[in-house]
Parts: C-alpha cells; structure tokens; sequence
C-alpha cells in the first residue's frame, strides 16, 4: 500500500488523482490532502478517505476537521505526516516548496507542478539524489517520455519529439488573436485542465515551459527537443533512439494514465480508462507557426541563456497570464511582456532556492512594470 498526499486536491490533476487512489484503493490510500482556499472541496474529497491529515494553505479554515493551515501548515502536512509519496498538484510557483518538502522529509515527488522544474529543476534533482528518493513526472509528455526512456535507457536516446495541441485559437486568423477575451481562451480543444494552464495552451507558453522541463529532467540540450504540432492528442510524445527512429505513447487524453504510472512506479497496473482503437484515430503533425506561438520560441532562447532565465520566463509569464486574465492587457501581449522581461540578463545558474526566489520575485518586478506600461 503507497501512502499519498496529494497538494492541490480541489484542482483539475487533484481531483482526477482522488479518482486514480479510489479506483485502485487495494494499492494506494490517501495520508494527506491539501487545497488553497475551497474549504468545502478539501472537505468533500476528504469525505472519500477516512483518516485524511487535511490542509487550507491560504487562511484558517472554518471546519475543526482541517487541522492545517497557511503556508507553514502546509509545509508541516508535507514534512511531518507519515507518506511514501507525495503529488505535487499545485498550481504555479507556490509549488517550489512543496517539492522541496517532500524531498527533505524523504518521500518520492509524483510532478505535475512542472514550475518547480522550470525554476529549480537541477537544485531539485541534487535534493532527491541527497535523499535517495526519486522524480516521477505526471505532465503527459513527460510521462510518456519517462516511461520510454526508463525502458530503452537514457544511451539509447538521441532525442525527443514533444505533441502540442495548439490549444484554442490554433485554427483562428492571426489577426484575430488580439481581440481574445480569456474566456475564449479557456475553451481548449482536447484536454480539460485548470485555468493558467488553459491559457498557457493557446499562446503554446506551455510547450515552452515543457521544453524547459524536457531538458532538466532528461539532461538534453535544446536542440535535442523538438515540438510539433498535433490536434488529436493521441500521441503524448515520441523519443528519437540512436538508429533514427521514433517510438510513441498513445492513448486517450486522460491524466488519470500518466497520474497513475507516477503514483505506481515502477509498478504497472491494470487501467484500461484511455484506451484507445488505433482505428478510431487519424493522427496529423505539422510544424507550430513562430507566427501564432511566438513563446515557443522564447522558450528555447531562454533555455539557452540559462537557470536565471527560464525561471524568469515562468515568473514573467505568470504575471502576464494573471494581468490578461484580469482584463489589464491583450492576450497577444503576454508573449510581450515575456520577451521583454527577458531582455535583463539573469544569472545563468543559481545557487540554492534563495538564489531562484530572488531572480522569481526580480522578474515579477520587471514584468509588473511592463504590463502597466502597457495597459
Ligand atoms: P488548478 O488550478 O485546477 O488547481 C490548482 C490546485 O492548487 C488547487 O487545488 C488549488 O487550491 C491549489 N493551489 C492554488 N494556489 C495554491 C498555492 N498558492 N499554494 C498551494 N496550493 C495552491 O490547476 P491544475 O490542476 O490544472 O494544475 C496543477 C499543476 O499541474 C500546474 O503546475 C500545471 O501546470 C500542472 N499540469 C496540469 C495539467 C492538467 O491537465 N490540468 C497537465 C499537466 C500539468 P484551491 O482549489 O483551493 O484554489
Ligand atoms: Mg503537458
């Protein structure tokens, strides 16, 4: 039985894991639950498993049955509650620490918070290897691409192949693009997901911070990834082996899959929620147009520039999401207000999280200023 806790419980990953741990209730059981401020959803999914420690990291909560809360709350549920794992559910970089948490107290991280890989992604692995625990990436593509690499081995890789959707306006006249209110941008095609996110899809700053998580967590320079567009969400991504070809992972756009391989490894269990009838399917990739996606390409820039940079690509991109979100500036400027944020230089390693929470909160900054130039 793997005793989990899961971090963001009330979210779109959050919730479909309590549906992973309640379908497999002979394997998994749940020793903690944490939301940020949806008392009455931590209350509700808590009803599910008897025996829950319970979290609200952003104020005291109203019910006695929550025995957590604030963020050192949150911190002591992570640490100090007996786990064998823990899923990192939460949204955005409020993330950082629990990951970090999670390690030190000496359980393995189930990742779908790809921001504390964006930012800190190397200071991350240091603090696994330390404890001996592991990194078990849930983010779809990179699930697929764990799963392969574990079994082919990391020699036999040259590279990989990531699939985006293209998100909301990926068949709209560019022209139109700065008219997007958010919630058209919140209509994405294939996946349901939470609301940054979301949005993250349609101006494709997802697959930017995707790439930025391939390197850190497979060790591949930039040009070793490749994104390509793919509208059906079939294949979650391909690796490249040595001898040139290409292997994929397919199944039905389902979380629950990837959630669960983190949760089980390096188990597999029987699922059968995404199966898939390869003669149900027509799969089209194409190239993503710089044109549309110009964060794609940011993405790559600030990979190359180095830690300080992609963690100020995540921290620029944060606010401008929340500004657009907000009405404050046009969708369009988002990609805008990344490019120029990254115009400062940024240190190209940072050393320790002090070191990446300063350059997070600089960048903030610098963004914030922006947006109010611009709006
Ligand atoms: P949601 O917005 O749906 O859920 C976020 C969860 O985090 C909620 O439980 C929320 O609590 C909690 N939360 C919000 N702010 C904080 C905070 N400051 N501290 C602690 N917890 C907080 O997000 P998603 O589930 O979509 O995404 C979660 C993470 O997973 C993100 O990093 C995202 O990039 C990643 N991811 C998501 C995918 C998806 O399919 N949704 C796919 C791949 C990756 P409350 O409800 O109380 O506000
Ligand atoms: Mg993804």
């Amino acid at each position: 039985m793997r005793r989990v806790i899961i971090v963001g419980a009330t979210g779109s990953i959050g919730r479909q894991a309590i549906d992973v741990v309640a379908r497999h209730a002979d394997r998994f059981s749940i020793a903690g639950l944490s939301a940020h401020s949806d008392e009455g959803g931590l209350l509700a999914a808590a009803s599910r498993f008897r025996g829950a420690a319970l979290c609200l990291s952003s104020r005291a909560p109203d019910s006695g049955a929550i025995a957590f809360h604030g963020p050192d709350g949150l911190r002591s549920l992570v640490r100090d509650t007996e786990a064998d794992l823990v899923l990192n559910a939460a949204a955005g970089a409020a993330g950082l620490s629990v990951s970090f948490d999670a390690l030190a107290s000496g359980k393995d991280l189930a990742l779908a918070n790809k921001e504390t890989i964006v930012m800190a992604g190397r200071l991350a692995f240091e603090a696994a290897g330390e404890a001996g625990r592991r990194i078990l990436p849930v983010d779809s593509e990179h699930s697929a691409i764990f799963n392969m690499i574990e079994r082919f081995g990391r020699d036999a890789v040259r590279g990989v192949v990531i699939t985006a959707s293209g998100g909301a306006f990926r068949d709209d006249p560019l022209e139109s693009l700065p008219g997007k209110m958010p919630a058209d941008a919140l209509a994405h095609p294939t996946w349901s997901m939470g609301a940054k996110i979301t949005v993250d899809s349609a101006s494709m700053a997802n697959k930017g911070l995707e790439v930025i998580e391939a390197a850190r967590l497979f060790g591949l320079s930039g040009d070793r990834i490749d994104v390509v567009l793919h509208p059906e969400s079939r294949v979650h991504s391909f690796i490249r082996t040595r001898d040139g070809s290409l292997y994929a992972q397919m199944s039905r756009p389902d979380m629950r899959i990837p959630i669960l391989n983190a949760l089980a490894w390096p188990e597999s269990i029987d699922e059968s929620v995404a199966d898939m009838d390869p003669c149900d399917v027509f799969l089209r990739f194409s190239r993503p147009d710089p044109a549309r996606y110009p964060l794609l390409r940011t993405a790559y820039e600030a990979l190359a520039s180095g830690e300080g940079a992609t963690d100020a690509y995540n921290a620029a991109n944060e606010v401008a999401v929340a500004s657009f979100m907000g009405g404050a500036i046009r969708f369009t400027d988002i990609a805008v207000v990344v490019s120029r944020t990254l115009e400062r230089a940024y240190p190209r390693t940072l050393e320790g999280l002090e070191a990446v929470l300063a350059v997070d909160g600089d960048a903030r900054r610098v963004a914030a200023s922006i947006v109010k130039e611009i709006a």
